[in-house]
């Protein structure tokens, strides 16, 4: 039958990204939530649909496909129900509440109906205990993260009762339609994520307080040197909010078994009861562990509730600990690394001591961490890197116990990449993992795969006669070693007749840009011979892509910004993630795209838009002006950075097959033909300048705005030239590497650049 209509019950926090995510995969959805007494009988709803289609913040790919979310009210509207495949119950976590709406639910909703939960603690036993069998068939718990967009993870949930039929339509549904990555739970309490996140984040925020860490400590190891995002504990507190945050613990603390370790940390600090009174939760109230006054970063002292500015951590083991793998921190010897240990022991022997409640091998566990907490590793990889035998010797030297499934490793590892990848059964053996048919992780079929060439910064893979390149720099920000690795692969696969190039990376950013570092250490050289020779290679290496005579598919995720989208822009097709969000920002830290952006912005409203010479440059000099990003595929190609080839796939975890699909076809690959332009020349060029010095006298742009603005003129008019007078696609290249120059040379320039990567701001001159 599938799922044609929906409806999500309860447009709060989740229930309203429900929606939107449900409005994304191009289908009709109804929100309801409480009527209200004011005007507006649907206001709840309403709001819950304004919050997830606000521009600013979006919870849907489009307008268009905010207008698929209809709203209303459970009094009024509640016969609607019935012509819904799907409802979504996303209301308060209340039993009594919950179970009182779905006596209602039965009576209106057809039989094929398919109610799931959203509860993050109930049992589904309890959920349905009331429900007459052929309600408990229908029923299941799909547990979305928030925001329900961007995190991946989606456990799926199903009762004793649940037919399983109904279960594999509803995991096709999540996986294909919604785009999540599903992961089928046990109905454990706090299911997989929640367990082993809060039970991480609990025992990184009492071990800090214990231990006399600093927040901005605590956050600068439990962070990027684990793999784990650079919010740490706190910062993490302070987004989700501390009262919030606080409450899922007690919830948990509520549900799980005395014995279960997450009773040693599972309560707030005592500060926390304060600041919760106070008003200090974290973002949502513009203060919490952290806060930004006059501009600055202020980080609350732990003892004493006051703020203080934070200072900058850098503790070198912890950086070689990001770059080279987590042991580096745990074999620290001083209070940082003891630090880590406490607090990454605690969660690896947690995780493994859940084995067999919550599964038989660890792939749950591990991909419920990657995907609904953003870690770059599960805890049972990090097992392996570290190594099974290490931790249970450490273990065992501070008389801790060694959970059995642990002890089954002891002497292996969790995975296995003989052959295919498999991992250990509890009770002994090996299980090749199982994905959905057409999901590929390249961060899975890479443990079987040796790269063909690599540097620090990128690797080049052969998978079944594609070439794979990923790039691997800190924040994969592009430098020459990024470069090199691209064009050595290009000329491998021309030379060794292979079937193309994929350009793809499982990290949750494809690129932010061009290294910085790299382009400053030229500069305090003043080395620019080696910055133009820079350029150009970047240049003429995106040339070669989007001339190749095979095909050449860039497979984006996450941000695709500056020097990184340079690269998507010269594939010969992009597919991408849905969550793609893409743009040329240079002009922030007082650059211009100097690797074809500003040539291909050009060439692409031209085409696009079916605008003149003069209307095609204007909508360039706009756009790479202000520095604007595109918040989805659909957007981007609305704003001409995307071609009508280029396409985006819903689920991530089906991009990089879907990519390798597009290669092994080939039809769908546009090379570029890129003729000569009769530029619009001086006329243009004067009123952009005259434009942009305006905007600098009402204060509206910034004095050193006007000079790179006056360098995107040059660029895209030709400068001061007789309009019509003809540029082929290499002298526009030659005015981007002047361009880049001259503005590399301004002290302006350098302040900015210097400003962001020294204070983490682009100073505004
Ligand atoms: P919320 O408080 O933001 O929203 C709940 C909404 O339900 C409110 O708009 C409320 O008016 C409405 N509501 C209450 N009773 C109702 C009823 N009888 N009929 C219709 N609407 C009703 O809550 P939330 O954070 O969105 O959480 C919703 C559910 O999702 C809970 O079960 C929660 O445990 C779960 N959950 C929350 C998160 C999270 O991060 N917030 C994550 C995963 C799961």
């Amino acid at each position: 039958m599938g799922i044609q209509k929906a409806a999500v019950i309860g447009a709060g926090t989740m229930g309203a990204g429900i929606a939107g995510q449900v409005a994304n995969a191009g289908i009709e959805v109804l929100l309801l939530d409480l009527p209200s007494d004011g005007e507006d009988v649907n206001a709840l709803a309403q709001r819950g649909k304004d919050r997830v289609t606000n521009p600013a913040n979006p919870g849907v790919l489009s307008p268009e496909h905010g207008k698929l979310i209809t709203v209303g009210n459970i009094r009024d509207d509640f016969d609607k129900l019935a012509d819904c495949d799907w409802i979504a119950e996303a209301i308060l976590e209340r039993l009594d509440l919950k179970k009182d709406l779905y006596q209602k639910l039965d009576s209106v909703c057809h039989d094929q109906a398919i109610i799931t939960s959203n509860t993050s603690t109930i049992p589904i036993r309890l959920l349905v205990e009331d429900m007459p069998i052929e309600f408990r068939k229908r029923f299941a718990i799909t547990h979305f993260f928030n925001p329900v967009r961007m995190m991946p993870l989606l456990e799926l949930v199903a009762g004793e009762d649940t037919d399983p039929a109904i279960m594999a339509e509803l995991h096709a549904f999540c996986d294909e339609q919604l785009g999540k990555g599903v992961v089928p739970c046990a109905d454990t309490p706090g299911f997989l994520g929640n367990r082993v996140g809060c039970y991480a984040i609990q025992t990184a925020l009492h071990l800090a307080n214990d231990m006399g860490l600093t927040p901005s400590e605590a956050d600068g190891i439990f962070g990027r040197p684990m793999g784990i995002p650079k919010t740490g504990v706190f910062g993490l507190y302070d987004l989700i909010g501390i009262d919030l945050m606080s409450d899922v613990a007690a919830s948990l603390v509520s549900i799980l078994p005395d014995g279960d370790d997450f009773h040693t940390f599972g309560t707030k600090l005592p500060l926390m009861t304060e600041m919760i009174a106070n008003g200090q939760k974290g973002r949502k109230s513009g203060q919490g562990f952290y806060r930004s006054k006059d501009g600055d970063k202020q980080v609350i002292n732990l003892e004493t509730g006051d703020y203080e500015a934070v200072s900058a951590f850098h503790h070198g083991p912890a950086a070689k600990a990001e770059k080279d793998g987590i042991i580096h921190i745990l074999e620290d010897d001083s209070r940082y690394g003891d630090y880590a240990w406490q607090v990454m022991s605690r969660v690896l022997v947690y995780a493994a001591g859940l084995i067999p409640e919550v599964g038989d091998t660890p792939v749950g566990v591990d991909d419920a961490m990657k995907m609904g907490y953003n870690w770059i590793k599960g805890p049972f990889e990090l097992i392996d890197d570290i190594g099974v035998d290490y931790l249970i010797e450490r273990l065992e030297k501070e008389q801790r116990a060694v959970p059995d499934y642990l002890r089954q490793a002891a002497g292996g590892s969790f995975y296995s990449t003989d052959g295919e990848l498999s991992t250990l059964v509890h009770g002994g053996g090996l299980k090749a993992i199982e994905r959905p048919d057409g999901t590929l992780r390249f961060n899975d079929r890479k443990k079987t795969l040796n790269p063909i060439f690599e540097n620090e910064a990128a690797s080049a893979y052969n998978v079944e006669d594609v070439v794979l390149v990923e790039f691997h720099s800190k924040a994969n920000a592009l430098g020459s070693q990024s470069m090199q690795i691209l064009d050595k692969a290009l000329d491998h696969v021309s030379a060794n007749s292979l079937d193309g190039l994929i350009i793809h990376n499982d990290a949750q950013h494809f690129s932010c840009g061009a290294d910085l570092r790299e382009v400053r250490s030229y500069f305090e050289a003043s080395d620019w011979d080696g910055l133009d020779r820079f350029l150009d290679h970047f240049q003429q290496t995106g040339l070669k892509m989007a001339r190749a005579s095979f095909p050449v598919i860039a497979a984006p995720v996450g941000l695709s910004l500056g020097g990184g989208f340079e690269v998507v822009l010269h594939a010969k097709q992009v597919i991408c993630h849905a969550n793609s969000n893409m743009g040329l920002v240079e002009s922030g830290v007082g650059l211009i795209p100097g690797g074809g952006g500003c040539k291909e912005t050009l060439y692409r409203w031209l085409a696009a838009k079916e605008c003149d010479m003069e209307q095609a440059a204007w909508e360039a000099y706009m756009a790479l002006g202000y520095g604007k990003t595109a918040s989805s595929p659909i957007l981007a190609r609305d704003m001409a950075m995307l071609r009508p080839n280029d396409r985006y796939v819903n689920n991530r975890d089906r991009l990089f097959s879907e990519a390798m699909a597009a290669v092994k076809d080939g039809s769908e690959q546009v090379a570029f033909d890129r003729p000569p332009l009769k530029m619009a020349g001086q006329p243009l060029f004067e009123k952009m300048v005259n434009w942009a010095n305006n905007m600098v006298a009402k204060g509206k742009l910034y004095p050193h705005d006007a000079v790179v603005s006056t360098e995107f003129a040059r660029i895209l008019t030709g400068g001061e030239i007789a309009p019509g007078t003809e540029w082929s696609e290499q002298d526009l290249l030659d005015a981007e590497r002047r361009a880049f120059l001259t503005l590399a040379k301004s002290e302006a320039t350098q302040a900015r650049i210097i400003g962001l990567l020294d204070h983490g701001k682009s100073i505004r001159n």
